[in-house]
C-alpha cells in the first residue's frame, strides 16, 4: 500500500459529446486504412485453422462466425449507438418493430404482464394486442404522463414498462426517472422508445431506464432511405439476453443498412439541432396564425409539461401538432393545399411531412378512444424537416384563412 493515489490511464473518449461520438465512436478501419467505414457484405467468416474455429465456436476467442450473429459494419453501428446512448451493449435489428419484438420475446414469458403507455406507435400497439397476447403475455395501458395511474396499473406479474416520450402526435412527456423508480421498486424493467429525441436530446438510460429502443429508420438515417432498429442497454440484459434471441431468431440488420446509419449518425447532432430550430420557430409561428387552435410542442412555454421536458432532455424534437378550425374539413383543406410538404406519416427525414392522425395513424381505433386520447378531427401533425422555415410557413399558409 502506498499513499500515492492510483492514476488510471484516462480514456480520452470518455468526455466526448454527442456530435463527436456520432462521428468518431467505433470508427471502422481495415488494413486498407479507409477513412470512411466499409461495408462487409459477407454471410459467413473463415478461420485460419480447425483449432481456431473450435475456440471461436466455444466462445474462448472473439471472432466473427456468421452474419446473423455479428458483422463488422453492423457492430460499428451498434457500438456507436451504445456510446451515444451511454449503454454498454446494443443489438441492431432489421427494423424498429424487430427491436421491440426481440426485446419482449427475449425477456418475457407467458403469464407476464407488459404495462405500456397509451397512444403508442400504431404497429407497436398491434404487436402487443394482436400477437403478444396470443402467447399469453398480458398487456394493459396507462396514461403516459400520470405516474399515479402507472402505480395503480401495476400487477404482481408486471415485468416490463414500455413508453414512448414525447408521445405521438400530442407530444406528452413521461417522467422517465419516476417510471424507472416505480418499475425497479416492483422488480420490473423500463423500456423507452427514444425515436423522437434520439440520444442527441435525451438519454433514458442515464434517467434510470433499462432499455432504449430505436427505429433507426427515422432520425438515425435521417434521409428516409433504410429500415433498421436497435435495443440498447447493459451487457447482461441486452448484450446477453437480447443478443441471444436476435442471433437465434434472426431479425438482424443488414450491413448495407448499418453503413447508411453510420453515415447518418455522423450528422445526427447537427441535424437534430436544425430540425429543432425549425420546429420551435414553426410552433411559435403557428400559435399566432388565424384559423389555428391549440399547438402541441414541448418547447412552448404553454406546454403543460414544458418544465419536465426541459429537465430531462436537452431539446424538444421535431414533431409539432396543432388543431385547425373547422374539424376534419379544415384539417384536410390545409393538408391538401400544401404543394411542397409531403403527405405521409413517416418522420425523421430532411423532408417535412404532414398527416391527419384521426384518419391515418390513429384511424383504426374507435372514435371514443381517439377522443379520450385527445386526438381531435381538426388535429394535424407535422414532422418538421430541414427546408427553409419561410418556405414551410408559406406552404402551410395556403390552406389557412387569410386575415
Ligand atoms: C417508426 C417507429 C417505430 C417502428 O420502427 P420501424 O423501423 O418502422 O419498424 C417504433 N416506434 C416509433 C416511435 C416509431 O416512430
Amino acid at each position: 500500500m502506498t499513499d500515492t493515489p492510483d492514476t488510471p490511464e484516462e480514456d480520452p473518449t470518455a468526455l466526448w459529446g454527442p456530435a463527436t461520438l456520432g462521428i468518431r465512436a467505433a470508427e471502422l478501419r481495415g488494413p486498407e486504412m479507409e477513412h470512411s467505414p466499409s461495408i462487409y457484405p459477407t454471410s459467413s467468416f473463415v478461420f485460419r485453422s480447425a483449432a481456431e474455429a473450435a475456440r471461436v465456436f466455444a466462445g474462448e476467442q472473439e471472432g466473427n462466425v456468421y452474419g446473423r450473429f455479428t458483422n463488422p459494419t453492423v457492430r460499428a453501428f451498434e457500438q456507436r449507438l451504445a456510446r451515444m446512448e451511454g449503454g454498454d451493449a446494443c443489438v441492431a435489428t432489421a427494423s424498429g418493430m424487430a427491436a421491440i419484438l426481440s426485446l419482449v420475446l427475449a425477456t418475457m414469458k407467458a403469464g407476464d404482464h407488459l404495462l405500456a403507455s397509451a397512444g403508442l406507435f400504431g404497429a407497436t400497439i398491434n404487436l402487443f394486442n394482436n400477437y403478444f397476447v396470443k402467447f399469453g403475455i398480458e398487456v394493459s395501458y396507462a396514461p403516459l404522463a400520470d405516474v399515479e395511474a402507472w402505480k395503480q396499473a401495476l400487477r404482481p406479474n408486471t415485468k416490463l414498462l414500455f413508453v414512448e416520450t414525447p408521445s405521438n402526435p400530442l407530444t406528452e412527456i413521461a417522467d422517465v426517472r419516476a417510471l424507472a423508480d416505480l418499475a425497479h421498486a416492483h422488480g420490473a424493467r423500463l423500456a423507452v422508445d427514444n425515436c423522437f429525441l434520439t440520444p442527441v436530446f435525451q438519454k433514458p438510460l442515464a434517467l434510470g431506464a433499462d432499455y432504449v429502443i430505436h427505429s433507426a429508420t427515422k432520425f438515425l438515417d435521417g434521409q428516409g432511405r433504410c429500415l433498421g432498429g436497435a435495443v440498447v442497454g447493459d451487457a447482461d440484459k441486452v448484450g446477453k439476453e437480447v443478443f441471444g434471441f436476435m442471433r437465434t431468431a434472426g431479425p438482424c440488420l443488414s450491413p448495407f443498412n448499418a453503413w447508411v446509419f453510420l453515415k447518418g449518425m455522423e450528422t445526427l447532432a447537427v441535424r437534430m439541432k436544425a430540425h429543432e430550430d425549425n420546429a420551435r420557430r414553426l410552433a411559435s409561428w403557428l400559435n399566432e396564425q388565424v384559423g389555428i387552435g391549440r399547438v402541441f410542442y414541448p418547447g412552448l412555454a404553454s406546454h403543460p409539461q414544458h418544465e419536465l421536458a426541459r429537465a430531462q432532455s436537452s431539446g424538444y424534437g421535431a414533431i409539432v401538432s396543432f388543431e385547425v378550425e373547422g374539424g376534419r374539413q379544415g384539417a384536410w383543406k390545409l393538408i391538401d393545399s400544401t404543394r411542397m410538404i409531403s403527405i405521409t406519416a413517416n418522420l425523421g427525414d430532411t423532408r417535412t411531412t404532414i398527416t391527419h392522425p384521426a384518419t391515418t395513424t390513429h384511424g383504426r381505433i374507435s372514435a371514443e378512444a381517439r377522443a379520450a386520447a385527445g386526438i381531435s378531427e381538426g388535429l394535424v401533425r407535422v414532422a418538421v424537416g430541414l427546408e427553409d422555415l419561410e418556405d414551410l410557413q408559406a406552404d402551410l399558409l395556403r390552406g389557412l384563412p387569410q386575415p
